[in-house]
């Protein structure tokens, strides 16, 4: 389970869904479920700002729509409480280019993104 500090446009398909896909399953054990995984460091990291993580979806979903692919499980508003802004990370965002470039994806945007990753690792979020 991973929500990238990276902006949402560096993400191709295969991670931007990922992302999308695996920040419902934390908003989710963060709200109802509040089970199974809420020990996990991702988990953890948002708890007290689901603010911040409600505005991560808005953004993935806004990259999503411009690309043209489909959603329709917006969050609830009404969960959206504590802190607007992210401020832990697991991994420095250099960090977390190199976890992507160990993931050796095979699409064709991750090379390009991969071999300009050194311009992006300043690039704010
Ligand atoms: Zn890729």
């Amino acid at each position: 389970m991973r929500i990238w500090d990276l902006a949402p446009k560096r993400l191709c398909r295969q991670h931007l869904l990922g992302e999308q896909r695996e920040l419902h399953a934390i908003w989710s054990i963060s709200t109802v479920n509040k089970t199974g995984y809420s020990n996990h460091p991702e988990v953890l990291r948002w708890k007290g700002r689901l603010k911040a993580l409600y505005i991560r979806h808005e953004r993935l979903v806004t990259e999503m729509k411009k690309r043209g692919y489909m959603h329709r499980s917006p969050l609830s508003l009404k969960f959206a409480t504590g802190k607007s802004k992210q401020d832990r990370r697991i991994h420095s965002y250099k960090d977390q280019i190199m976890i992507l470039k160990n993931k050796k994806c095979r699409c064709a945007l991750c090379p390009y993104l991969m071999r300009h990753s050194e311009t992006l690792w300043n690039e704010p979020t």
